[in-house]
């Protein structure tokens, strides 16, 4: 940089060495432009979460305190998968680790997991991005920020499936990442310091399916007693993320048909006095395909409790809960002109009978017509008084459709809900007799957006780009 600036000055004729070389001798980081930052050669760590989270969590944080624009990359797999298998500090409650076991009495590992990602966005101007390669659209998006972000450290933590040691195929490494996401076992989110004022502004939570809920929905595909291949829909948790992989297996067992147990995501929900000799069960099927329960260890509802509230965390610290009491707001808002337009109605009804009962008296008794003026001056102050309420409107209607028939065309190419997931969504139905994943219109979702300028466009990109073209 030192360099370069000297050949600016030189070709502007302008460089002064006993004027410009004390300056130079002291040039740091501090002092360089954006534009100079922008030209450095990206300097990045990589490394497993074992080293990160663990054995350099020290060196990293004295790291991310400064303003060196150095990228710290995680290939977060929640084990030393490098060494064997031992548990790190980003292992999952519950979870076994090949090198922490010791037979049917031990339940897995005992501690909640840390959190790299939060801790490091409270590191002064560190941008951060939490992603999985299973969502290719939000990974290519965000890993474009992190590598150009020069204010200071940028983080990225990528969950990273280990066949190994988390007991799933080769070939499904793509398909548990993007589970890990859907069932909050491990949340997307960005945290960006030069978005807006407030930390709500600068944490975003783009990519999770349903942010604004405790869970998303999943779909369960079997087979029914007549042989036709069905979908079940349910609330998908973390149980369900691990209930299919075998670091978790011991956690699981076969129900028997009719035993009393409720979902997980009820359990919870209950008191722990209400919870006492009640099982929590997660769907599933056997080898025939058919529907089966399976019951949920104490230590698996504390992996479900526990990923609950960091996901709460979560979207306590983007602001849901403030779009949440908004919303709250503009429903009781509503309720209440509803109910002041009803109570107006009925007065008039009222006013009516009074006035009509008024002017048979006056006609009874002989009095001259229309004196005194008091139907007159009633009946249209009231009729003034009852305004319409106005109807609320935020230009969304027919924003966006897909034509219920063209749905089974969708081709999956995931354009939709991973590039716009406030409107879009991945759903399955069944075509021809099997299960098949679409992209779909959340349902209900353009009642409550506004159609600013920029949604339209992104609209109209997501549109262009749908490979099967039924987005109109
Ligand atoms: S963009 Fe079109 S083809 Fe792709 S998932 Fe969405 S609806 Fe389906």
């Amino acid at each position: 940089m030192r360099a370069l600036r000297i050949a600016r000055l030189e070709l502007e004729d302008a460089y002064e060495p006993a004027t410009h070389d004390p300056f130079f001798r002291y040039l740091s980081w501090s002092q360089f432009t954006p534009e100079e930052l922008a030209l450095l050669p990206t300097v990045m760590s990589i490394g497993g979460d074992g080293a990160t989270y663990d054995i350099g969590f020290g060196a990293l944080s004295r790291l991310l305190a400064t303003r060196t624009p150095v990228k710290v990359m995680v290939l977060n797999s929640g084990v030393y998968s490098n060494t064997g298998g031992q548990a790190s500090t980003a292992s999952l409650t519950g979870q076994d680790s090949d090198l922490a076991r010791f037979g049917v009495a031990h339940s897995g590992k005992q501690e909640d997991r840390k959190e790299l990602g939060l801790i490091a966005s409270f590191h002064p101007n560190v941008f951060v991005v939490q992603s999985s390669t299973a969502l290719q659209g939000h990974f290519l998006k965000h890993v474009m920020e992190f590598l150009t972000y020069s204010d200071s450290p940028a983080v990225l933590d990528v969950y990273t499936p280990c066949q190994a040691e988390h007991g799933i195929a080769d070939a499904q490494a793509s398909r548990h990442g993007r589970l890990a996401v859907e069932s909050r076992m491990s949340p997307v989110f960005v945290h960006d310091p030069r978005r807006g004022s407030n930390i709500h502004s600068w944490f975003n939570l783009e990519g999770n399916p349903d942010a604004d809920k405790d869970w998303a929905m999943g779909s369960l595909e079997y087979v029914d007693a007549d042989g036709a291949a069905k979908l079940l829909e349910y609330p998908l948790t973390p149980a369900d993320f691990a209930a299919d992989e075998s670091r978790f297996k011991k956690h699981f067992k076969t129900l028997k048909a009719g035993a009393e147990a409720l979902p997980v995501h009820e359990f919870i929900d209950l008191p722990a006095a209400a919870r006492e000799g009640k099982t929590a069960f997660v769907w599933s099927t056997d080898d025939s395909k058919h529907l089966i329960r399976r019951s949920v260890s104490a230590t698996i509802i504390r992996l479900v409790e526990e990923r609950r509230k960091y996901w709460r965390t979560l979207q306590y610290l983007a602001g849901k809960d403030v779009v949440k009491l908004d919303a709250d707001h503009a429903a009781e808002l509503q309720a209440l002109q509803a109910q002041y337009a009803d109570a107006v109605k009925q007065r008039d009804g009222a006013i009516d009978s009074i006035a009509r009962g008024m002017s048979q008296l006056a006609a009874s008794s002989k009095a001259p017509a229309g004196g005194g003026g008091f139907t007159a001056s009633l009946l249209p102050a009231a009729s003034a008084a009852a305004p319409a309420p106005a109807a609320a409107t935020n230009g969304s209607a027919a924003l966006v459709s897909i034509d219920p028939d063209d749905q089974a065309k969708c081709t999956n190419c995931k354009t939709c809900y991973q590039d716009l997931s406030e409107i879009f969504e991945k759903t399955r139905i069944v075509v021809d007799g099997a299960a098949k994943e679409v992209g779909r219109i959340i349902p209900g979702v353009l009642d409550h957006i506004t159609a600013t300028p920029e949604l339209k466009a992104r609209i109209a990109k997501v549109a262009a780009n749908c490979d099967s073209e039924i987005i109109r």
